[in-house]
């Protein structure tokens, strides 16, 4: 088939390399291939990992990763409510991985660098159009319409990384935010914050900010915001989809664009890649579009679903301000619940 993929991102280099693999005929199209400056961390679970074998990749993801075993949740006034296993994922910097899928494409799949400014065009003289163009996703606003058009969580996301070891491995639950520390491999700290709307003109005034917000709330964050350096942060707003179906006639939408969710379950990535999978095996299966396009839905629709509403669910977990004493109540309880019996 004469594929092409509107978006570089995990999702879209993903699927280049795999529907490339497979014999169609690929083109990929971003308005820029370079990767961002900033390397903040990804979580990739286990059948995201073993989407990235099948690219050949794994082993190369793998050496720049890091793989702690499990973080504490923090809830308000600083009390660990439970140790969460990590569920054997790696945090591997998003430069990192969107280089290694980069390297792995085939040569013959085209790329072409070119800001799109009508989708129309594009999936006139292919035989299927994939939507990997993101959460503002071009590709699902011209064939889905306004309805389709992606909403606001009313929060502002920032993350960053440092060079300095992180001080814990934690989550914590501040009321209406919160902030995350994990590891980088190679020894430094990467860092994601959630917190109300908010934006400043430039990324010095959102660190301070968010210092205002979150300073003497407990001390591993302190220590990791007076060493956030402005040119090491990333700060965006953090958008939804409504729940579509991700085909219409030749066009897929697959990742952001077509479910964008929370970050709360880590799960983005994941679900891009298993996109990326599931499109290249579903069209590799029949000659018809139409069938292959329809058993794409089939494996795919609900399980995205889920995980974007699951991780909607979280959040607002997570980010619930007046019910955060009940809330750390019950985690506590049940963090005692299930933490592992003393061998003493
Ligand atoms: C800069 C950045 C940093 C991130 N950092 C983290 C992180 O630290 N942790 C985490 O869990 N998640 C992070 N994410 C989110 C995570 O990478 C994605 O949710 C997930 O990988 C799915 O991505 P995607 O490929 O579907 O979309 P995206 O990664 O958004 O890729 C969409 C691609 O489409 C291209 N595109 C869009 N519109 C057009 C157009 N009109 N013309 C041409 N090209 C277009 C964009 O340039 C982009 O390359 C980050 C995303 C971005 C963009």
């Amino acid at each position: 088939m004469r594929i092409r993929v509107l978006g570089a991102g995990i999702a879209g280099t993903a699927a280049a390399g795999l529907l490339a693999a497979a014999g169609h005929d690929v083109e990929l199209v971003d308005e820029r291939f370079a990767l961002p400056s900033v390397g903040t961390s990804l979580a990739l679970f286990p059948p995201a990992q073993r989407v990235l074998e099948r690219l050949g990749v794994l082993e190369t993801v793998r050496e720049r990763s890091t793989a702690p075993r499990e973080g504490l949740l923090v809830g308000l006034e600083g009390r660990v409510l439970a140790r969460i296993p990590s569920g054997r994922a790696l945090l591997t910097p998003r430069t990192h991985v969107l280089s290694c899928l980069l390297d792995s494409l085939p040569p013959t799949v085209r790329r072409r660098t070119e800001t799109i400014r009508d989708v129309r065009p594009l999936r006139e003289d292919v035989d299927v159009l994939v939507g990997a163009d993101g959460v503002h996703s071009p590709t699902r606003l011209s064939g889905w319409g306004e309805r389709a058009a992606a909403r606001t969580h009313g929060v502002t996301i920032l993350r960053g990384t440092l060079q300095e070891t992180p001080p814990e491995i934690s989550e914590t639950w501040g009321g209406p935010w919160l902030f995350g520390i994990t590891p980088l491999p190679g020894g430094g700290t990467n860092w994601f914050a959630s917190i109300p709307e908010h934006r400043e003109p430039d990324r010095a005034g959102d660190l301070a900010h968010l210092r205002e917000v979150l300073g003497g709330v407990r001390a591993p964050i302190d220590a990791v915001l007076s060493a956030a350096d402005p040119a090491r942060t990333l700060v965006h707003g953090l958008a939804t989809v409504p729940r579509i179906r991700p085909v219409h006639e030749n066009v897929v939408l697959i990742g952001d664009a077509a479910h964008a969710m929370a970050p709360n379950l880590g799960h983005a990535a994941n679900t891009a890649l298993q996109d990326a999978d599931a499109l290249s095996r579903a069209l590799s299966r029949t000659d018809s579009v139409a069938e292959g396009l329809r058993a794409y839905t089939t494996t795919r629709h609900l399980p995205d679903q889920a995980w974007r509403l699951g991780s909607r669910a979280m959040m607002v977990l997570g980010s619930a301000d007046r019910t955060a004493p009940a809330r750390d109540a019950v985690l506590g309880a049940l963090g005692r619940m299930t933490r592992p019996p003393s061998r003493t």
